[in-house]
């Protein structure tokens, strides 16, 4: 999963970007629900939100290293339950 820093501007150009709803307003900046995030797998060839931000604060969560097999089981998961 991605994670946004601090250097957040709650822009909220990104929320509405994200395929997964994963992206929402929190407290103090804008955060990413790990759980719905598959940095775009299965949808997109890259991180959508990634490509919108214009400060360039949405990196890889290094706490939570993720396989492209694990993102798309993730994916999976999410579809089916829709
Ligand atoms: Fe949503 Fe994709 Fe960004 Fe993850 S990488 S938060 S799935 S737009
Ligand atoms: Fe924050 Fe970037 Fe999303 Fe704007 S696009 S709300 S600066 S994470």
């Amino acid at each position: 999963a991605l994670k946004i820093t601090d250097d957040c501007i709650n822009c909220d150009v990104c929320e509405p970007e994200c395929p997964n709803e994963a992206i929402s307003q929190g407290e103090e900046i804008y955060v990413i629900d790990p759980s719905l995030c598959t940095e775009c797998v299965g949808h997109y060839h890259e991180p959508q939100c990634q490509q919108v931000c214009p400060v360039d604060c949405i990196i890889l969560d290094d706490s939570r290293p993720e396989t492209q097999e694990q993102l798309l089981q993730k994916y999976q998961g999410l579809v089916g339950h829709k």
